[in-house]
């Protein structure tokens, strides 16, 4: 509608009608500024658009307009997104405890569904006690300020998630930012935060850009020379990396030492929805008393519930996708480096192919499409200045015959653009 329409609009409306066009015609002025910063997005080649997909989410997807790929940028790392029996075991959750909660846990949203799968992510972390999210973004979003104050401190690496950094802004406690995995200019900000009450550091897992994991051990040995508390989010982690999938306690060793971790069931656990906190459990008990995203924020689904139980179940039993997805990294990895590529130092399914130019980054990516893989390009600001990449994920999911499709294709475009000899 022009604004011209409006006020012939406003003219013909009635009297109780003049709050709403008023309202309209406020509309117009924030529109036009709306319009204004999108065409800023587009200009500056930031504007994300999505990728239709018309299938089920899986190592080779259907998009929009018929074209099949192999997916090579889902979080789906154990290739359980749409694994049959999760899917059985959702609807099994919805047969017998039905669709939906209607309510936050503690008023009637809590079934018995709940309190078992909290059990099996706190027995699959060796935590104490577990309390669930509707996402991760909310576990992080709810977890400092309902244990820390203006006396405290937080310690945060610079990678972190958004929702970390969303989280530690809604609390009041004092900031310290070290710069990412560096344990010396962690050190001196624990010097630095001394004379709080409580400190803690927080950190994520795996950091997503690069695949790079937090030095779970030395943060920890640190953790205990400066008494502060350790957080850690295993989104990127947790089911991936150590031998069992335990996440970054289990590859650093320090399993029942770190206080809170927090985690989805949004990539590896499944990919449908979820978060949570697992840990120490006067930490739960309070977060459940004052945690703001859990108190006012509806329960998960019983069909998410059923098959996360599902999920954790498995874990427990075998870690045969574990084992498939550090084989399939090793080999993607391995291939990559020895065709030439240059590659950010991994500890995950995460696999950085380095390109440096923004527009490069966006042209090898899109010529990967056209041979079939689908990956993504990123640069500033998602990742450093010069620093422009495709990030390739790796599943448990890829067969061998996936992962060489996706090496020859790397090797051919690379070779075309002379990113490689
Ligand atoms: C994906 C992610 C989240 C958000 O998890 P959701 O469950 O999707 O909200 C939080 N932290 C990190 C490190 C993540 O990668």
């Amino acid at each position: 509608m022009t604004l011209q329409t409006l006020s012939i609009f406003t003219l013909t409306a009635k009297k109780e009608r003049y709050q709403t066009s008023k309202q309209i015609i406020m509309y117009g002025k924030i529109k036009e500024h709306l319009q204004k910063e999108l065409e800023g997005i587009e200009e500056a080649g930031l504007f994300k658009k999505e990728r239709i997909i018309v299938s089920p989410q899986d190592a080779l997807i259907e998009v929009e307009g018929g074209n099949r790929v192999l997916n090579f940028c889902a979080n789906n790392y154990l290739g359980l997104s749409n694994h049959p029996d999760l899917i059985r075991a959702a609807r099994d959750g919805m047969d017998s405890r039905g669709f939906g909660m209607s309510s936050v846990r503690f008023i009637c949203g809590t079934q018995d569904l709940h309190k078992k799968l909290e059990t099996k992510i706190a027995e699959f972390f060796g935590t104490e006690d577990t309390i669930l999210y509707a996402a991760c973004f909310d576990a992080n979003g709810g977890a400092f300020e309902p244990l820390l104050s203006q006396e405290d401190a937080i310690i945060s690496d610079s990678l972190n998630h958004a929702s970390i950094i969303d989280g530690v802004r809604l609390c009041k406690a004092h900031r310290y930012r070290y710069n990412n995995a560096d344990m010396e200019d962690l050190q001196n900000k624990l010097l630095e935060a001394r004379s709080h009450r409580f400190r803690v550091i927080v950190t994520d897992g795996v950091f997503s850009m690069d695949g790079n994991a937090a030095p779970m051990d030395q943060i920890i040995g640190l953790a205990e020379k400066y008494d502060a508390m350790v957080m850690v989010d295993e989104c990127h982690s947790a089911g991936v990396v150590g031998e069992t999938g335990r996440g970054v306690t289990e590859l650093f060793d320090v399993r029942g030492k770190v206080d809170i971790i927090t985690g989805t069931l949004g990539k590896a656990f499944g990919g449908a929805i979820g978060g949570f906190t697992t840990g120490r459990k006067e930490i739960i008990e309070i977060l459940r008393q004052r945690s703001r995203p859990y108190l006012f924020s509806n329960s998960l689904p019983p069909s998410v519930v059923s098959a996360g139980i599902k999920v954790f179940d498995m874990m427990a039993e075998t870690h045969e996708l574990q084992d498939k997805l550090h084989g399939n990294t090793k080999y993607f990895l391995e291939n990559m480096r020895s065709a030439g590529f240059d590659i950010k130092p991994t500890q995950s399914a995460i696999i950085a192919v380095m390109l440096y130019d923004a527009r490069l980054s966006q042209e090898f990516a899109s010529r990967l499409l056209d041979e079939g893989i689908y990956v993504i390009g990123f640069y500033y600001p998602v990742v450093p200045k010069d620093q422009a990449r495709i990030r390739v994920q790796v599943s448990a999911a890829h067969e061998k015959e996936h992962l060489d499709k996706c090496i020859a294709a790397f090797k051919k475009i690379g070779k075309e653009l002379g990113v490689i000899k």
